[in-house]
């Protein structure tokens, strides 16, 4: 079904990158906005603007009837959910394709099945990918946790199965404390999801954060788009992603590609995915995958070459894969910083108005930006308020150029983190590429 006019269900950068991809196929795009994003930039680059409610997401970005009537009365005919807000939200995804309009986006069932993490697990078990140990499931009593625990052997990690944002998880040194971390887990998921099942696996002492992107037609073809490792990390929050990882070789990434890619077609997976890994040691451990586009995708775009975006509208109009598998190449070093308003040393969040503005240029550097001169960054929302990606044929030239570009970016009137960015990529641990999960806190810990 051929796309003439996306609704843009978010905010911010990403719902520009949204706006540029549809422009460049020819397709038009409504913005729907709450009323402290009247002033943003996508909204005034888009051929239709409907305001849909009050800055609180749950008025306007999460409303869901505010949307659909949006989609309704502005003839969109396709529904872009961009990250965060509704794009992982499998009953919003259904009711948007009972409006027989077009969701940029997984099947419904796959958005469920992925956002409980019991599920998930067991499908990607039973799909073929490697998985950490732990219990096969919800654990119910404390007994059979610690009998569980036993068996992996201690440090355990239990984890909330509709967890998300690093919440919702407690680390066991013993049998001792298991116990009372199991009930603390529970009622604090119950308190912030709503639902308090847990589950329990090894608690891997140093790994990666190492993900694989994928893309399905939805009619059991899939490839995959190689690896990035987001493993400097702030609360579980990523803060610099690059592609390649740096510890990956490429028969490594060709023979774990290549079991993503499977499983997914396997599944009949629709549209773009990201499935996580933990790894240690050389080995790979599933942890969780995301059924929407990523905030760190335009690394892998600028490795392949492929406008994941564009990708997303195509497999959702149901045309085929612009690319098969033996026709991705992997070329040079991409590397992005997500630039918050927030203090780089407290990240105490900055917003307020942008006074100048100056993005950084030239070749292979890219910002995905809402900013300009003039504009007041709203309080109520993620205080990532700008992208700077950079690529080079080699990681020394990328990094030789990120350390360029950082000096250019003139953002003034808000604190930025910036100069994390700038002091991070000047440590011999990121220039070796020796780091994982934990290395960016103990880096700032040893900083202050
Ligand atoms: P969320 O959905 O809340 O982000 P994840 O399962 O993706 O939860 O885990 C978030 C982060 O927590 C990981 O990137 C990693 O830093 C840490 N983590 C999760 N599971 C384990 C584990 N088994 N061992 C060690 N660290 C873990």
């Amino acid at each position: 079904m051929a796309i003439t006019r996306i609704l843009i269900a978010n905010r911010g950068e990403i719902a520009l990158r949204v706006h540029r991809a549809a422009q460049e196929m020819g397709i038009q795009t409504v913005a729907v906005h709450s009323t402290a994003d009247a002033d943003a930039m996508h909204v005034r680059l888009a051929d239709q603007a409907i305001c849909i409610g009050p800055p609180a997401a749950a008025g306007s970005y999460l409303n869901m009837a505010a949307i659909i009537a949006a989609a309704e009365i502005s003839g969109a005919d396709a529904i872009h959910p961009g990250y965060g807000f509704l794009s992982e939200n499998a009953k919003f995804a259904e009711i948007v394709e009972t409006h027989e309009i077009v969701w940029i986006g997984p099947k419904p069932e796959h958005i469920r099945t992925m956002g409980d993490k019991v599920a998930a697990k067991r499908t990607a078990g039973a799909l073929g990918l490697p998985l950490v140990p732990g219990s096969d499931g919800a654990v119910e009593s404390p007994q059979e946790a610690l009998r569980l625990a036993e068996d992996i052997g201690y440090p355990v990690i239990i984890k909330a199965a509709s967890g998300g944002g690093g919440r919702g998880m407690k680390v066991v040194n013993n049998a001792d404390e298991l116990p009372t971390l199991m009930s603390q887990a529970r009622s604090e998921a119950s308190s912030a999801f709503g639902d308090d099942t847990v589950y329990i696996e090894k608690y891997l002492g140093n790994p990666r954060h190492i993900e694989f992107q994928i893309f399905g037609d939805g009619k059991g073809n899939a490839i995959h788009l190689g690896e990035r490792d987001c493993s400097l990390q702030r609360r579980h929050q990523k803060v610099l992603e690059e592609a390649p990882s740096p510890v990956i070789t490429p028969a490594e990434r060709e023979r774990m590609g290549m079991i993503c890619a499977d499983a997914m077609a396997q599944m009949g997976y629709r549209g773009a995915g990201t499935i996580e890994f933990l790894w240690e040691d050389g080995k790979f451990y599933f942890i969780e995958m995301n059924t929407r586009l990523q905030v760190e995708h335009p690394v892998t775009e600028a490795i392949t070459g492929v406008d994941l975006v564009r990708e997303q509208i195509r497999i959702a109009a149901g045309e085929p894969l612009s690319v098969q598998q033996d026709e991705v190449r992997f070329q040079g070093h991409a590397i992005e910083c997500r630039i918050n308003a927030e203090d780089a040393r407290t990240f105490v969040p900055s917003p307020g108005l942008v006074t100048s503005y100056h993005a950084a240029g030239g070749m292979h550097v890219r910002v995905d930006s809402g900013l300009y001169a003039g504009y007041r960054i709203p309080p109520y929302y993620d205080s990532m308020i700008a992208k700077l990606i950079v690529y080079g044929r080699t990681r020394e030239g990328c990094i030789m150029r990120l350390k360029r570009a950082l000096g250019e970016m003139v953002i003034e009137g808000v604190n930025t983190t910036t100069p994390l960015h700038e002091a991070l990529i000047r440590q011999d641990d990121f220039l070796s590429g020796d780091y994982t999960i934990k290395w960016l806190e103990e880096w700032m810990d040893r900083r202050v």
